[in-house]
């Protein structure tokens, strides 16, 4: 198969290239790499980084650390906020959290490489099986959590150090959410996600059922009834609609479930591609898209984004990688039209679009980009069924400062709840902060148990 030959096929490039497309974004900092980033931190105190990051990790102190020869402490540091912290440090998009509050920045531009200090840590500690928690006694308290991804996982962690058994529920066939099925692949190489749930189940306590769905398997309220307390953390299943002509095509296809095939293909080259791909959208599920369909081989990868570059969800670090890799993007266009020859896409009309008083319309300028496949990166959305009168809010779950949902014993987190910002961090963050409530709420309703 030539690499260069139209329509959607595998194999485009040779095994070496998909090794060298595929490998680590970010290596892990040798010792003394580490030792000389680490030294350029300030230790501030009061330290803005830390305000930045929604876990909260104690970052001077990790740093220090690490400046000082003891990674696995600083591992521990690490993981005291955030038992994802080794996903943490390869997908957070330091460059908006802790990196820009960076005091370096100010002097010099260049912050303290926090994201890759801490991978450097928590990859010592993991690659040694470092566990640093042990089980309080056993509380006989029972709590299910459904949905196994960075929300679901930290909850359920905390929860188990609390002493409580929880049983996870999760509708896919493997655990992570999408840390498994979602991040980047040269994000988390060498099947990270798997080795880092392992490494949150080793603390005992957390059975994971699998393949169990909430609405088909069970409702919400037959888990109350079995259960002391529910999180839950569902993500988000859907996906929003393009309403175009032809979005039913051959060629045409969802990129985030493109993406997840992707991650689960032992092999690259079993992915076909198309040799034209656009891909619509302006958050970082375009930008993976993109880069992804450019790294499987495809000559031309345009991202068609119906705003301005300020506008796009996708950070700037983002943008810039995409077009190191020889990604277009180009804004102000809505897509209006999938063509097509003899039943399979050959190109998008667009249109272009301005502002006018503050709202986005179509200047009726048209103009046609050939293609021979399609992404629709045009945002995820909550769905669900089985939680009965369960409050809502914008479309995503309500909940309070705790993590409550108007169901009394129910608690939820990330990126299923109204009012996030759809990042693993704030997944972590939540689920964690959820979990610390239900033990409160667990310890209020038994003052003489001895919950921890
Ligand atoms: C393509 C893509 C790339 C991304 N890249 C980044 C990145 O680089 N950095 C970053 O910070 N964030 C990134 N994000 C966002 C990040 O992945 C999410 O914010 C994070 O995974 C949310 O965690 P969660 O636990 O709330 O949900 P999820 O990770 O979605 O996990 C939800 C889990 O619930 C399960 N589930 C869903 N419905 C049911 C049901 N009915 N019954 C049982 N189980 C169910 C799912 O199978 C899944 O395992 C990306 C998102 C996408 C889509
Ligand atoms: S978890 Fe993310 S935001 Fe927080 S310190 Fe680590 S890399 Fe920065």
């Amino acid at each position: 198969m030539g690499r260069l030959e139209t329509g959607i096929h595998k194999g485009r490039l040779t095994p070496a290239e998909y090794d060298a497309n595929f490998s680590d974004l970010h290596p892990r900092l040798t010792k003394h790499e580490a030792l000389v980033a680490s030294d350029r931190c300030y230790f501030c105190y009061d330290a803005p980084c830390m305000t930045a990051c929604p876990t909260s990790i104690d970052i001077p102190m990790f740093i220090r650390q690490i400046s000082t020869g003891n990674p696995i402490g600083s591992a521990k540091t690490i993981f005291d906020q955030n038992i994802l912290g080794g996903m943490c440090a390869r997908v957070c998009p330091t460059e908006q959290l802790c990196e820009q509050a960076c005091v370096r920045n100010t002097a010099e531009e260049r912050p303290v490489e926090i994201g890759r200090l801490q991978r450097y840590a928590t990859d010592t500690a993991m690659a040694e099986n470092k566990q640093f928690y042990t089980r309080a006694e056993s509380t006989g308290k029972k709590i299910a959590v459904i949905g196994a991804g960075p929300a679901g996982l930290a909850c359920a962690h905390r929860l188990a150090v609390k002493g409580h058994d929880v049983t996870i529920f999760d509708a896919r066939e493997k655990a992570g959410g999408l840390n498994e099925y979602g991040i980047a692949t040269y994000k988390a190489v060498d099947d990270f996600a798997q080795k880092e749930v392992d490494y949150v189940l080793a603390i005992g306590g957390i059975e994971v059922k699998n393949g169990q769905a909430l609405g088909r398997d069970f409702s919400l309220s037959d888990l109350s009834q079995q259960y002391d307390a529910v999180f839950l953390g569902l993500g988000l299943a859907g996906v929003n609609a393009l309403r175009a002509e032809g979005e039913d095509l051959e060629g045409v296809a969802d990129a985030v479930a493109y993406i997840a095939e992707l991650r689960q293909a032992s092999n690259k080259a079993d992915i076909a591609i198309g040799r034209r791909v656009v891909v619509l959208g302006g958050g970082m599920t375009a930008i993976d898209a993109a880069v992804q369909a450019k790294l499987l081989g495809a000559e031309e990868v345009t991202i068609c984004y119906r705003r301005g570059k300020e506008h796009m969800n996708a950070s700037e670090f983002e943008q810039d990688l995409a077009a190191s890799k020889g990604v277009i993007i180009r804004h102000w266009l809505a897509p209006k039209r999938i063509l097509d020859k003899d039943g399979k896409v050959a190109g998008i009309e667009v249109e272009y679009t301005e502002l006018r008083d503050g709202k986005l319309v179509g200047t009726g300028d048209v103009g046609v980009i050939a293609a021979d496949q399609i992404f629709k990166a045009i945002g995820q959305t909550f769905e669900a069924s089985g939680l009965g009168a369960l409050r809502m809010e914008s479309g995503r779950i309500a909940i309070d400062g705790e993590g409550r949902t108007s169901i009394e014993g129910v608690w939820a987190g990330g990126d299923c709840v109204a009012g996030g910002d759809d990042l693993t961090v704030s997944a972590v963050a939540q689920g964690r902060d959820a979990a610390e409530s239900i033990n409160r709420a667990l310890a209020a309703a038994t003052p003489a148990a001895a919950v921890a």
